[in-house]
């Protein structure tokens, strides 16, 4: 009982000294901080469905055996619900711009509509103002609306009804093809259906953006295509948080958990000062990173126990906003696969799904001479937090061979004269360790 008596010591101390850690008990567990108590995770993330992503990108990934999230724009994909302008007559709405200026009772529609008329430069008007809104600049962006409508209502940009997509690049993925990537292991998610800027929609076109792009993942992919997703340009607007969050269980856009402390792109923050359990890391890959750069986030991740590296990829190969090439992917993804035995790679789903199961779980263990009784007791849904965790439980000093309730030897780990095992386990589940 040596480990114990040490442990009984070192409360005797943490009194005195808070930050002492007292050294678990015997016969106790815990469900690892990651995966096969790795230091760190990391996710490859991809936005806007862009074919090169496909081709080019998702091949690399393949070979290295590494899953990906892809957030694609559903209404591009054939056999899907299309982009539309939900609302009253848009001509109606068109002249009114005539009479009355923007303010805030018709914002959100005319700001809704106008993505809607068919052309590129309309569609330019609606980002640009839901830019100038999002920043906070809203009397600007009433402004640059009412000059759009202008544009509109003396025919220097026509009204077609038609939907151009932002950043309009080629995407000819069929339902048939992302249902097979998802069949691979990659994540198939959400984006809405065109692009939009949602904080400057109003609710009905808002919630068939989101609606409905999930409507046709779940036709066309199933159940696990939409347990994440992201709004566009990365909105952490929070009227959308509070619309979108009623319709997926996680946005990359933003998380509410209070033990997660979130490091968006646009920031340049470091992780490393966080208390906090976990920090979600989330650098968008651009041009202007080398591979130093890039290296970088993976030796700072390998340096914690904490964080989650989100990284965010658009273009590939000279196609969409801010490309990489096959040679950097390939160097990189490379490098990355290197470090999988000290790094969990996986979707952005199944990450979420890992860390919400591991804060939201109490395992109980139960020490009778030669064998230990684990349950997991959570509230959340077994079938959608599926994933296995990983279950470190101390074992007596004096088991010299254990085994799993299947019947497998499990390898003895010691750190520091603390003996464990790690096997994984499911939510819903009861196991037995054995001493032999
Ligand atoms: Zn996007």
């Amino acid at each position: 009982m040596k480990i114990l008596s040490k442990w009984i010591y070192l409360i005797g101390i943490a009194s005195t000294f808070s930050c002492s850690q007292p050294d678990p008990i015997v016969g106790t567990s815990e469900i690892t901080k990651w995966p096969e108590d790795k230091k760190g995770a990391i996710s490859v993330t991809y936005d806007d469905g862009i074919i090169n992503q496909f081709t080019i990108a998702k091949p690399i990934m393949d070979s290295l055996n590494l899953p990906a999230t892809f957030y694609i724009i559903t209404g591009k994909v054939p056999g899907s619900g299309k982009g539309k302008f939900i609302g009253r007559d848009p001509q109606e709405i068109i002249s009114e711009t005539r009479e009355f200026k923007t303010d805030s009772s018709n914002f959100f529609e005319r700001a809704s509509l106008i993505a809607f008329t068919g052309t590129t430069e309309a569609e330019d008007y609606h980002a640009r103002v839901g830019s100038l809104f999002e920043s906070g600049r809203v009397e600007d962006a009433y402004e640059l609306l009412d000059e759009g409508y202008e544009k509109l209502r003396n025919g220097k940009m026509v009204n077609t009804g038609e939907v151009v997509f932002h950043n309009n690049v080629e995407d000819t993925t069929t339902w048939e093809q992302y249902k097979s990537y998802a069949a691979q292991g990659h994540e198939i998610a959400s984006h809405t259906v065109t692009h939009p800027r949602l904080a400057v929609l109003d609710e009905v076109n808002m919630l068939y953006e989101l609606e409905q792009s999930k409507a046709d993942l779940k036709k066309f992919i199933g159940e696990e295509s939409i347990f994440s997703a992201e709004g566009p340009y990365g909105t952490e607007n929070e009227r959308v948080m509070e619309y979108a969050y009623e319709i997926y269980p996680t946005l990359r856009n933003r998380m509410p958990e209070t033990w997660l402390e979130e490091i968006n792109r646009g920031s340049d923050a470091v992780p490393g000062e966080s208390k906090k359990e976990y920090v979600q890391w989330q650098r968008g890959i651009l041009t202007r990173h080398s591979f130093e750069d890039m290296k970088s986030w993976i030796d700072t991740t390998l340096n914690h126990d904490n964080i989650w590296l989100v990284l965010v990829i658009h273009g590939v190969e000279n196609l969409g906003w801010e490309p990489k090439t096959k040679k950097q992917l390939e160097e990189y993804f490379s490098f990355m696969k290197s470090k999988e035995n000290e790094l969990w790679i996986d979707t952005f789903r199944d990450v979420t799904k890992y860390i919400q199961a591991r804060q939201n779980t109490q395992v109980i263990s139960k020490l009778e001479n030669d064998k230990i009784t684990i349950t997991l007791d959570s509230e959340l849904d077994p079938f959608v937090y599926s994933i296995p965790l990983t279950i470190k439980t101390y074992i007596p000093e004096n088991w010299k061979k254990v085994k799993s309730g299947d019947e497998k030897n499990l390898e003895i780990m010691e750190e520091e004269s603390v003996r464990y095992v790690l096997f994984p386990m499911a939510l819903g589940q009861s196991t037995t360790i054995i001493s032999e």
